[in-house]
């Protein structure tokens, strides 16, 4: 399985390295929240010039909150937000979506199918909220981003600090701002 190479990998890199020490306070005060796309690994914090230490980065899957989760202050989102802000001094978010993202167009047919042949009934997520909504797709990611970006700009539980709106190039890094808070 993949985690034995990760292990074996793990034993070398701490023979092999010594990692400075550092606090748990993000040293550029920013939140940034993006998807948990694998084309971003590494890519990102290189295409955004950060270095460990510098910022909290929190992924989920399409950087949204799916729809029925937008509206309480309980949603994991929400929630990491507020610790990064009350407790680790973020005074900044950035909510980066990006280019071909799997959230966008997500086929429910083809999520329905996958769940049955894994052995998982989607009927009652289908009942109660759509599979789509459950799944937190859209059409857009610029209005994605938006959605997301008020969602966070608007919740009674976080203060009133700048919230902005990009998108990255997942082919290039390149990043358009959407809405600059
Ligand atoms: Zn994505």
């Amino acid at each position: 399985m993949v985690i034995d190479e990760i292990l074996a990998h793990n034993e070398r890199f701490v023979q092999e390295k010594t990692l400075p020490i550092i606090g748990h306070t993000p040293r550029k005060r920013m939140a940034v929240v993006t998807c948990m796309d694998c084309r971003l690994v590494q890519m990102f914090e290189q295409a955004l010039g950060l270095e460990r230490g510098d910022v909290l980065e929190l992924r989920t899957a399409g950087a949204t909150i799916s729809k029925p989760e937008r509206q309480g202050a309980a949603n994991d989102l929400i929630r990491s937000l507020a610790g990064g802000i009350y407790l680790l001094g973020v005074r900044e978010v950035a909510v980066i979506g990006h280019t071909h993202c799997g959230l966008a167009h997500a086929n429910p047919i083809v999520l329905t199918a996958s769940m049955q042949a894994q052995g998982v009934d989607p009927q009652q997520l289908i009942q109660d909220e759509g599979l789509e909504g459950w799944l937190g797709a859209f059409d857009d990611v610029h209005v994605n981003v938006r959605e997301v970006v008020n969602v966070i700009r608007n919740s009674p539980y976080l203060p009133k600090i700048p919230v902005h709106g990009l998108v990255i190039d997942i082919e290039t890094g390149k990043l358009e701002m959407v809405d600059r808070g």
